[in-house]
């Protein structure tokens, strides 16, 4: 409606990296792995699909059949989930997202060709037989499933349920009138070919999704001029800084995940309005991840650690 503010809020459902943590030492930050639900306006746009996804499946669930179920058709379950990559802790949660079971839902799943794999490929085979009873070719809901190119842009008018994928650089993507925008980097510092950072842009206001990925020395120069002036930036927290160095007994550097450091340190770089550190390592408890928080405010004063239900408004 003209003049209305439209919604455009960040909740975040798992903050977890590798594996879930249940357990009386995550109940304040939460051990689901990671997902973050955004609603652009009228666009539900999922980023990753962690165990964190269960819950905000159930929670769709609930308002569809409170507003008529698939019955009278007049409830619609229609989502995005921008994958960083196909790694379980990224996956692991679809196959339990009951809105994909519906046969009037329809789901835009979109991420990276990883190690010559499209993104169809890689879920499959998160679904294959004798591993789970179901197929994701056997989901009744209506599907269309697409790797990305970083040279692609995602767009979404009001008007129309559907995103558009357009050439960021081929097509007059200027031109195209959209509501929400959403850009796609490929960062490479993460094993077996790299992860997807996502921009989502509306009326002005920005968020980055930067998950596991881990920094280099002075910064990761290309993250941060993707990230610059984004109000809020979620990155890849894996550690603290002493562990990133040495962690017990292993030594952890290139497994593509940063330090809390790191994170503040592109936060700062990029000037960013907030930063959310996240994706933890799953044997941190509250208390490590607290410290985390402070480490990083100590960096960049406007960082907060997320956990599990956080819902920011931008
Ligand atoms: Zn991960
Ligand atoms: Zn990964």
């Amino acid at each position: 409606m003209a003049g209305e503010k439209k919604r455009f809020t960040v909740k975040f459902r798992g903050v977890r990296g590798s594996h879930p943590v249940p357990g009386a030492d995550t109940v304040r930050i939460g051990g689901n792995t990671s997902c973050v639900e955004v609603h652009a306006g009228s666009h539900l746009i999922i980023l990753d699909a962690g165990t964190g996804i269960v819950s905000l499946g159930n929670d769709l669930m609930k308002d569809h059949y409170s507003s008529g179920g698939d019955i009278n058709g007049r409830s619609r379950i229609t989502f995005t989930i921008l994958f960083s990559h196909t790694h379980h802790d990224h996956t692991q949660g679809f196959a339990f997202f009951k809105p994909a079971y519906l046969p009037t839902s329809t789901c835009y799943l979109y991420g990276p060709r990883l190690a010559e794999e499209e993104v169809e490929d890689g879920l499959s085979k998160a679904m294959v037989s004798p591993y789970f009873p179901v197929q994701l070719s056997d989901l009744s809901s209506l599907r269309s499933i697409r790797s990305l190119r970083e040279s692609e842009t995602i767009l979404y008018r009001d008007s129309e349920n559907g995103p558009k994928i357009v050439n960021f650089y081929r097509d007059n993507h200027a031109a195209e009138p959209c509501d929400v925008k959403i850009r796609v980097m490929r960062s490479f510092a993460h094993p077996n070919g790299g992860v997807f950072v996502y921009r989502i842009e509306m009326n002005g206001k920005s968020l980055v999704y930067a998950t596991d990925t881990e920094g280099y020395v002075g910064g990761d120069q290309r993250l941060i001029h993707f990230a610059t002036g984004a109000d809020l930036l979620i990155h890849d927290s894996q550690y603290m800084h002493k562990d990133y160095i040495r962690k017990n007994e292993v030594y952890v550097q290139g497994f593509g995940h940063s330090s809390v450091d790191m994170a503040a340190d592109v936060a700062a770089q990029a000037n960013v309005g907030n930063l959310a550190l996240y994706h933890y390592d799953p044997q941190y408890g509250d208390s490590t991840v607290l410290e985390m928080e402070k480490r990083a405010q100590s960096i960049y004063k406007k960082s907060i650690a997320a956990y599990e239900g956080l819902e920011i408004e931008l």
